[in-house]
């Protein structure tokens, strides 16, 4: 699995950029559509059957929401895709050299995005950005398609993330692979509208991040975190929604 796995991205690699592109291209949207897709149904089953959970915000969707969701989500896989051709310029190696080397790329990685992230979300909620991220906003009742439901610029701040951070520290390829699919797949869990109303307390503190992010889509200016809270605790943005918020 991990021999086909490097085969591919070292092809990847050394492909023209035409089938590079093409092939992100294909795998973003893979993702994205398959997780959104996934999710939703699932989330679907669980409600209807009154087990484990309840929808957040129960509001009807929008007229034409859906379609419009997933019209700017595969516009965003796309600008991912082009953004990825630029990480392709700047990877350090296919995967790390050792365990250290690991841990320093994904401790490093996540402190990074979890502060770009806040920073840049903060500076999507300005003036001079409103018109931009006000594409985001436009999903008030958020489904798991509003994931990434977003203005082509603020898809390109996202896809930008990984050549900048690959500009101050080194990271492999693989890694960036595995940070990119693992935070497409959370970004959509954020916006799956589910609350778990379960016992499982592994489930429950996993689950809890819709209703952080829900409250943001719902409030404003509130719960710009991604993952951690450290800068909503620090600016004082931060607003507990429910008892199960993590
Ligand atoms: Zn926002
Ligand atoms: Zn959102």
């Amino acid at each position: 699995m991990i021999d086909y796995l490097n085969a591919l991205l070292q092809f990847w690699v050394d492909s023209h950029w035409v089938v590079a592109l093409t092939m992100a291209v294909v795998v973003n949207i893979a993702v994205y559509v398959c997780t959104a897709w996934l999710l939703s149904r699932l989330i679907m089953l669980i409600v209807e059957h009154h087990s484990a959970g309840e929808l957040i915000d129960n509001r009807l969707l929008k007229k034409g929401q859906a379609k419009l969701e997933a019209t700017n989500g595969i516009t965003a896989c796309i600008i991912f895709a082009v953004c990825s051709l630029v990480s392709r310029e700047l990877f350090s190696t296919l995967w790390p050299l050792s365990v250290v080397d690991f841990i320093l790329q994904v401790a490093c990685f996540t402190i990074f995005y979890e502060s770009y992230s806040y920073f840049v979300h903060r500076l999507l909620h300005t003036k001079r950005f409103k018109k931009v991220h006000r594409v985001h906003h436009q999903s008030v009742r958020v489904t798991p398609w509003s994931a990434y439901s977003v203005h082509p610029v603020e898809a390109l701040f996202i896809g930008l993330s990984a050549p900048l951070f690959m500009m101050i520290f080194p990271l492999s390829l693989g890694m960036a692979l595995v940070l990119h699919v693992s935070g497409m797949m959370f970004t959509i869990l954020l916006h799956s509208n589910f609350e778990y109303t379960g016992r499982n307390m592994l489930i429950k503190f996993v689950l809890a991040y819709p209703c952080y992010h829900s409250t943001h889509h719902i409030n404003g200016n509130v719960n710009f975190g991604f993952v951690n809270k450290w800068w909503d605790t620090i600016f004082k943005t931060l607003k507990v929604s429910s008892t199960h918020d993590p």
